[in-house]
């Protein structure tokens, strides 16, 4: 469930407190958290080391490492990661906790388990088949049309796979989507000049406003410091039940399933594909 701006919301909020500070210990109450290299390789290689930089990829958090590794980290469906006073007590759904100097902890909560961290010496081996950054100046119109030419999956499909453009996923394809006025089924070949460079226009007013609420907490979303991001509060259509009324027309907002996820639009708003 996080995308793009809760993560973003986690890299920026959380240098002050890890950056410059060294893990001391690790503790694991699920291995499975463990995706690279073995568990007895991540302890030892990750304690002693102090953390330089939080940087992020798409959905992946990336902290740099003074042995020039990176910890990469993906939290999935349902992961957080939380700041906690040295010895604070783990909740039932915390699978790894980093022990740093100065008394902090950092938890990683993750209800579903299917979160996972990466200890690598090059961080392209996990992120480095990732489309383009949508917040970076070189994703620009003519980019997304160019990634569009002859596409023929819908494009609320193309928005949410992560080769295709980095960090969004189906809370923010539908909000992007409803802003540029597009069917989520229309093929991405099918737009036009002016719905590309609408739907740019979308895709970075919504990232950049949800990243200016701290993110969404719809589900377990927590910040770093335990508080709850409120862009869902300005959703228009995304996760709406059907029946809710689209915020522009009136008309009720459909809900699709759109290779396995909801896809949730206003039928009058965004026009069908032709
Ligand atoms: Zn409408």
């Amino acid at each position: 469930m996080p995308e793009l701006p809760e993560v973003e919301t986690i890299k920026n909020e959380l240098p002050p407190y890890i950056v410059g500070h060294r893990i001391t210990s690790v503790t694991l109450l699920w291995d499975g958290v463990v995706r690279q290299p073995s568990v007895e390789e991540f302890y030892s290689r990750l304690i002693g080391q102090r953390i330089t930089e939080v940087a992020r990829r798409g959905k992946y958090l990336i902290l740099g490492l003074t042995s020039n590794e990176v910890l990469i980290i993906h939290l999935k469906m349902s992961g957080s990661l939380l700041l906690k006073p040295a010895s604070a007590e783990p909740d039932k759904y915390i699978r790894a906790i980093l022990h740093l100097d100065k008394e902090t902890e950092l938890h990683f909560r993750d209800p579903r388990k299917l979160g996972a961290m990466w200890l690598v010496e090059d961080k392209n081996a996990i992120v480095g088949k990732l489309g383009p950054e949508p917040l970076e100046a070189d994703f620009t119109p003519e980019v997304l049309a160019q990634r569009l030419n002859n596409r023929t999956a819908p494009i609320k499909a193309l928005l949410c796979d992560q080769a295709f453009i980095a960090g969004i996923g189906n809370m923010y394809a539908d909000e992007a989507l409803f802003a540029a006025r597009i069917h989520p089924l229309r093929l991405g070949k099918s737009l036009s000049q002016d719905e590309v460079e609408r739907l740019h226009s979308a895709i970075r007013k919504t990232l950049w406003s949800a990243i200016g609420y701290k993110g969404a907490s719809v589900d377990t979303y927590f910040r770093p410091g335990g508080e709850l991001g409120i862009a869902h509060f300005q959703f228009q259509v995304a996760h709406y039940l059907s029946g809710k009324l689209c915020p522009v027309c009136g008309t009720p907002i459909q809900r699709i399933p759109i290779r396995n996820r909801g896809s949730y639009f206003c039928p009058k708003c965004q026009r069908g594909p032709s």
